[in-house]
């Protein structure tokens, strides 16, 4: 038997959830994440807690209900009673059976489930493993016995993912499933067993039913990992990225990218073209700010792409750009290596400047509007933003002014 010990906040949270299901003679388990991260990492803090009982949804309800300090009753269909409880959300769902029609992927759910077939239809062995908080004489202790009925400490030790059925079940149940082992290859570094890749090949047209929005979540939690490269290589190597993103056609490194949604979508969608990189986006149901911003990134990413000499005048053309933009689309640029191996060793250099006191992104001008009027005796104008805008552009191709030198220019211009 393994023991798990549980963070003592969890375990005070946990023991404080279990009193009222004991009390009823129900049964609670801690599943999934929690557990699977708890055996990978140890006691680290994790955000969302989810449980898994045979009391039934309306019970679950009535228990949590004075307890929490927030309930949600959106799932309470699908038998998840969620709450929000000392700053974590967390999510207590009655044992399910379902019945799954082919042709969707919406379950007929019944509640007279029980925990082994519970955790057999959960999606991959090292999240199908339990804790029970129920039924122990002394909650004082935080040491947990761990269920696990399919192997997933095993796989875990052996680094492999795998599905707690046979693979071609779990994927036709809820093909979803198909673009989470992608996730999890890629966030939990293990290996996909071969019989799962070779059902992902087989399987993949069934994606089409699932919606744009949970494939969009899955994607975004897969570019967000360290290095989403074993991912991609199970993505692309099964042909499911190919149908999900055609535009695509190698999947680019990005361990070399920030690991920001914004800049991995960006370096992800690098080599389709702007256009086919927003509709993509918006196919995929992204909110408009992150499409918005994914498309400044990029149009920065072209513009740094055109430049054929690498100066200090070719980086302060790059106006418009603030400099933490065009900071992150430089450091992009050189990431993804749409920079060639030549201007490499120039723009880091040039980054690595712009920490330093001379920046040379420090666009500002010695003189301001009010200066320029005060001494020429003008009137407030155009004429006064024509003559900053002029002194912007040398600026910008000469490098910094001193005031007297922006003066002598405008006495220049102003006499001619
Ligand atoms: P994370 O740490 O990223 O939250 P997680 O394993 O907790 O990972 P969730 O999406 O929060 O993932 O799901 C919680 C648990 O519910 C999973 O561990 C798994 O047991 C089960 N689960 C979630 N989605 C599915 C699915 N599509 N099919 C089967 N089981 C699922
Ligand atoms: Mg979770």
């Amino acid at each position: 038997m393994t023991s798990v010990e549980l963070p003592s906040d969890v375990a005070s949270l946990c023991a404080s959830l279990a009193v009222p299901f004991d009390r009823k003679g129900r049964r609670l388990y801690l599943v999934g994440g929690t557990v699977r991260d708890l055996l990978v990492s140890g006691p680290t803090d994790s955000h969302d807690l989810d449980f898994t009982t045979d009391a039934p949804p309306e019970e679950v309800r009535a228990l949590l209900a004075p307890l929490v300090d927030d309930l949600w009753l959106q799932g309470e269909r699908f038998g998840t009673i969620a709450a929000s409880w000392h700053g974590r959300t967390v999510e207590v769902t009655t044992h399910r059976r379902e019945v799954y029609d082919p042709r969707s992927r919406q379950p007929k759910v019944t509640f007279d489930g029980d925990l082994d077939s519970d955790l057999s239809r959960r999606d991959f062995t090292v999240n199908a493993m339990a804790v029970e908080l129920t039924g122990r004489a002394a909650y004082a202790r935080h040491t947990y016995q761990l269920i696990d009925l399919f192997g997933g400490r095993d796989d875990l030790d052996r680094r492999v993912l795998r599905t707690p059925l046979e693979p071609a079940v779990a994927f036709g149940d809820d093909p979803l499933r198909m673009l989470r082992a992608v996730r999890f290859v890629a966030s939990l570094g293990l290996r996909p067993a071969p019989e799962l890749v070779d059902a992902i090949s087989a399987m993949r047209d069934r994606m089409s039913v699932v919606s744009a929005e949970r494939v969009r979540d899955e994607l975004d939690r897969m570019l967000v990992v360290p290095d989403p490269a074993p991912g991609m290589a199970l993505l692309f190597g099964t042909g499911l990225g190919a149908d999900l993103l055609p535009e695509i056609a190698t999947p680019p490194d990005l361990a070399r990218v920030e690991p920001d949604l914004v800049l991995r979508w960006t370096a992800f969608l690098a080599c389709a073209s702007p256009e086919a990189t927003r509709s993509r986006l918006v196919s995929l149901r992204q909110p408009r700010r992150v499409v918005s911003a994914v498309l400044q990134v990029r149009g920065l990413l072209d513009r740094i792409g055109s430049i054929d000499r690498w100066d200090a005048a070719a980086v302060r053309r790059l106006e418009a750009a603030s400099d933490h933009e065009l900071r992150v689309a430089l450091g992009l640029a050189v990431g993804i290596g749409s920079i060639t191996l030549r201007d490499r060793a120039a723009v880091e250099a040039l980054v690595a400047s712009m920490q330093g006191r001379e920046d040379p992104f420090d666009r500002s001008l010695p003189v301001d509007g009010s200066t320029l009027i005060g001494r020429f005796g003008l009137e407030p104008g155009p004429i006064v933003g024509e003559l900053l805008a002029r002194l912007r552009a040398v600026r910008a191709s000469d490098g910094p002014l001193t005031r007297d030198g922006a003066l002598a220019l405008c006495e220049e211009w102003l006499s001619t």
